[in-house]
């Protein structure tokens, strides 16, 4: 059997397999089940490609949804792996034209929908040598998970038909209920589960609360600017907010998409595919965007509104950041989605669990200890040491004695009878000459502007803190009141002190505001070298991709782009050494990106090396003619060469180029000139007795001799 190291390097270009990898490797090449769990960009997918190179025959994997097919088939043929899809998308003749590769066994992996298996299974299956089964997404098959679909039920006739054949179930949701319903329900045969780290501390996680829509939108193109060309994913609530906020970002310049459930499909293709091809830098989206993408460099997430649920939010991230490189993610929380989502909880079929997870995600959004300890936590998982790649870790809450501030609150909530909602109430603090305050006499009770040294959006941050502590309570049941809660009375009485945490400036508060107008220059900006070289790969790596009529990604991945920028590889050797150069692409693309390398870094070396060349020359004794005859040059040329020497303290040793009367006398004509060292006036002045190489000679030593 091969090594199953060298078919890693030899066909993805990597160097060592991810922690688990190996391990479900080696199980299902021992013709074991297994039932895989890793995050989304965790690396499932070798886990059974490899199996499938090392093994005789053909490897089945069912993937619910024909874009992911795509995709998948897509990079394997990148790396020149034998890789089909039968599905009903292409034509029969195609189709039948894989079908009888398939037969003739020239097809390592067929990829394939649960229908069209089930379909498949009587004629073409039997001809076939079988090497595995790989089930893509299988929570499908439950209907506790959130993606239930009713074909995946048929799946248990695999086992039945193919009983001596490995089956690999791999997903990324993790939950026990699901995990053996997929078990059971696949048949599986005596079973090994693997379960990886659900961490991805690749990616940054930072909550902003109680913004306003136009501070959010704001936050959001401060947000973009700071990931210049990176495509990212802003999720919404509804499908309208999509379309305003795209609608505000095209205005700003940056090209985005819609894509959300009332698109027809061809519109939701045509949006997905210009996302997918790096032709739009956002999508804004609702939930029903992301399943089926595979894009490696979705570089940031914003959730413009609070998920339902901590599994919805963690799904939505993993799609940041899955080729490894780091990735940023923002969620806004702001009380309004608190509200509209605990009612659509309360609507719900399951109102208790849905409740239960909104809360768990309320907390998630309100922690001030490391969020991703809550956020693995809540997943079964614990930390030994916070990530300091979250908003809490990188800048920690201080806390103060708010008993005062919440007594407060407490008591104008108490002296308005509990009937108001937050907003109103804050409004009182403040003392507002809002005319319903005054119509229900509210203006008259003690505490009418007693928090006005507090700003509204702090007064909304600090009673936020208070609900999550439990000193209030929101009715949701009775217009969205607040309630004093039995902790809350306590501290109203003073049995109790109330500690908050301290609000902090947000950065993009102290940052100067970008406008519509401005945006243009920050996005010219001068690149740095490696930026101008990240770029240039890009573009390159856009045009092998437009060619293959594949996504930008499926050639290279962003990280390989960045690791070719932090190694510059100029050699086919060195640069099959950057991970993600299988020999395939080393074979196509080599040549040319490590050209391109050269290309670029050479540009400013060659200008150096020109300077370096003529000072060789001039120590092994050479005339400034001579030089200019070797290096196939103007004697001018080869002057202001000595004159670039000199002034960056290479070379002194002048007089053989120059002599002494001659310098003074430029001396003299500078003096005339009141320092002008515009050369030909200088010329004239001298009467053509000292030709423009030496005057520019003289001029960089008089400069020197000054400094
Ligand atoms: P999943 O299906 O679990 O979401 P993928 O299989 O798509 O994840 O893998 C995510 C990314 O990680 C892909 O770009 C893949 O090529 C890369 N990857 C997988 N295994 C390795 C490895 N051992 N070394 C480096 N990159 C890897
Ligand atoms: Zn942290």
């Amino acid at each position: 059997m091969t090594d199953i190291n060298q078919l890693l390097k030899k066909y993805f270009g990597y160097d060592s397999f991810r922690p688990g990898q190996e391990t479900i490797i080696h199980h299902i090449l021992q013709g074991k089940d297994a039932l895989v769990l890793m995050p989304t960009g965790g690396g499932k997918s070798v886990c059974y490609q490899i199996p499938a190179l090392a093994l005789n025959g053909t490897a089945i994997v069912i993937s619910p949804l024909l874009s992911l097919m795509k995709d998948q088939v897509d990079t394997l043929r990148e790396n020149g792996i034998l890789a089909y899809a039968l599905n009903s998308m292409q034509g029969e003749d195609e189709n039948k034209k894989i079908r009888q590769l398939c037969i003739e066994g020239k097809v390592k992996l067929l990829y394939i929908s649960p229908e069209k298996l089930l379909a498949e299974m009587d004629w073409l299956l039997r001809q076939m040598t079988i090497s595995l089964f790989a089930i893509d997404e299988a929570h499908c098959i439950s209907q506790w998970g959130h993606d239930f679909r009713q074909e995946y039920t048929r799946l248990a006739q695999i086992k039945e038909k193919y009983p001596n054949t490995p089956i690999v179930a791999l997903t990324a949701t993790a939950d026990k209920l699901t995990r053996e319903d997929i078990i059971s329900q696949l048949a599986l045969n005596n079973p090994e589960t693997f379960i990886s780290s659900f961490d991805r501390p690749n990616l940054s996680l930072r909550v902003v609360k109680g913004l306003n829509k136009k501070q959010k939108l704001q936050a959001i193109v401060d947000f973009i600017d700071r990931h210049p060309r990176q495509s990212g994913i802003i999720y919404c609530m509804s499908r309208q907010k999509t379309e305003d906020i795209a609608r505000e970002l095209e205005e700003y310049g940056i090209h985005t998409g819609v894509y959300h459930a009332g698109l027809s499909p061809e519109e939701r293709e045509f949006a997905q595919n210009r996302f997918l091809n790096d032709e739009i830098q956002v999508m804004c989206a609702t939930v029903a965007f992301g399943m089926g993408i595979d894009k490696s460099n979705v570089r940031w997430v914003i959730h413009y509104n609070m998920p339902k649920s901590m599994e919805s939010y963690y799904q939505e991230i993993g799609r940041a950041g899955r080729d490894g490189m780091n990735s940023d993610t923002l969620l806004f929380y702001s009380l309004g989605d608190l509200i509209m989502l605990s009612k659509f909880a309360n609507e719900s079929g399951q109102r208790e669990l849905n409740l239960e997870k909104l809360t768990r995600m309320q907390q998630y959004a309100e922690a001030d200890i490391c969020r991703r300890r809550v956020l693995l936590s809540y997943f079964g998982e614990e930390m030994a040491n916070d990530c300091g790649n979250c908003d809490v870790c990188k800048n920690p809450p201080e806390r103060f004695d708010a008993t005062i501030l919440v007594q407060k609150a407490l008591s104008a909530v108490a002296r308005t009878n509990q009937e108001v909602g937050m907003n109103m109430l804050i409004d009182i603090l403040r003392g507002s000459h809002k005319a319903e305050i005054a119509e229900r006499g509210y203006d008259k009770i003690k505490t009418f502007g007693a928090g006005v040294a507090v700003s509204f959006k702090d007064w909304q941050a600090y009673m936020l803190q208070m609900l999550q502590i439990g000193f209030i309570e929101i009715a949701y049941n009775d217009g969205n009141t607040l309630k004093i809660t039995s902790l809350g009375w306590k501290v109203l009485k003073g049995e109790t002190v109330a500690v908050l945490a301290m609000l902090k400036p947000e950065d993009f508060e102290k940052k100067k505001r970008t406008t519509k107008g401005k945006r243009l220059s920050s996005s010219t900006r001068v690149l740095s070298d490696e930026e101008q070289l990240f770029e240039s790969l890009r573009k390159l790596r856009m045009q092998f991709a437009t060619m293959e009529d594949v996504p930008a990604y499926a050639i290279f991945t962003d990280k390989a782009l960045s690791e070719m920028v932090d190694t510059k590889p100029t050699s086919l050797i060195s640069f099959s050494n950057i991970s993600g150069v299988s020999e395939v692409k080393l074979r196509k693309y080599g040549e040319e990106f490590v050209d391109l390398i050269r290309k670029e870094i050479g540009k400013k070396r060659e200008k150096g090396d020109t300077y370096l060349l003529t000072l060789e020359c001039i120590r092994k004794g050479m005339t400034v003619e001579e030089i200019a005859a070797f290096r196939n040059m103007q004697p001018t040329t080869v002057y202001s060469h000595i004159a670039q020497l000199i002034q960056i303290d290479l070379f002194n040793d002048w007089q053989s180029f120059v002599n002494q009367s001659e310098v003074e006398r430029v001396k003299y004509e500078l003096e005339k000139r009141s320092g002008s060292t515009e050369l030909k006036p200088i010329y004239e002045g001298l009467n053509g007795d000292v030709e423009y190489g030496k005057i520019r000679l003289a001029l960089a030593i008089i400069a020197k001799e000054m400094a």
